[in-house]
């Protein structure tokens, strides 16, 4: 099977929806009951009635909605790297723009943007699919987004015996645009460099300028 196969396979599966995301899975790994008297509680601390007709359903709502921006907590990424393909490639791989919202663990609240992933194959390549189901798993979980960066880049370098990774994440943050120093439009970028990229500057520069060559 191909790499490009590959794509199409998980393409397929996502819009047949597989099977891991329904609920009986979500209600077994998450308390659901537990968060919803939590929402509750939120809900009655801030001083509203929890039982008023349009806040019924909230605290369900809200669990659910939790048990699924937190998926990440109950998936393994590694799952996702371990089908390789042999191809005599050595030059960059880049996937560029790969959209991602993620929950900042300070405030719980979202933030969001994009994740570009480059790497240099060492005999081996990844389905080019692989590198975005790793960026949901990963952002499925209470996060800061420099931790985030490093995970992507540590598991791509362990797990994909790349010669050299390059993790670049950009992102806005609600909990800086609407509340706190409220500077929308603010945007975050983070970056780690593993093998090649880190201790080659041409390298770098080259991965950098794929990332950002052409849209600027
Ligand atoms: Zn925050």
């Amino acid at each position: 099977m191909s790499a490009a196969d590959d794509v199409i396979d998980e393409i397929q599966g996502s819009l047949m929806g597989e099977a891991d995301d329904s609920d009986t899975t979500v209600s077994e790994q998450v308390d659901l009951p537990r968060m919803e008297r939590a929402v509750r509680e939120i809900l009655a601390a801030v001083g509203e009635d929890p039982d008023r007709e349009g806040l019924k359903d909230t605290p369900r709502r809200v669990a659910k909605m939790y048990a699924e921006l937190f998926s990440g907590l109950h998936e393994d990424p590694r799952a996702h790297l371990q089908r390789v393909f042999t191809e005599q490639y050595d030059e960059v791989v880049l996937v560029r723009d790969i959209s991602f919202n993620s929950m900042c663990e300070h405030h719980l609240m979202p933030f969001m943007g994009k994740a570009h992933i480059g790497y240099m194959p060492d005999g081996k390549v990844l389905g080019l699919s692989k590198l975005a189901r790793v960026v949901e798993v990963v952002a499925h979980r209470p996060q800061v987004q420099e931790r985030m960066t490093e995970t992507i880049a540590d598991l791509l370098e362990s797990e994909a015996n790349a010669k050299g990774v390059a993790v670049v994440i950009e992102a806005t943050h609600t909990c800086m645009t609407v509340r706190g120093v409220r500077k929308p439009g603010s945007l975050c970028v983070t970056s780690a460099m593993k093998g090649l990229f880190r201790s080659h500057l041409s390298s770098r520069s080259e991965v950098m300028s794929l990332i950002y060559g052409s849209r600027r």
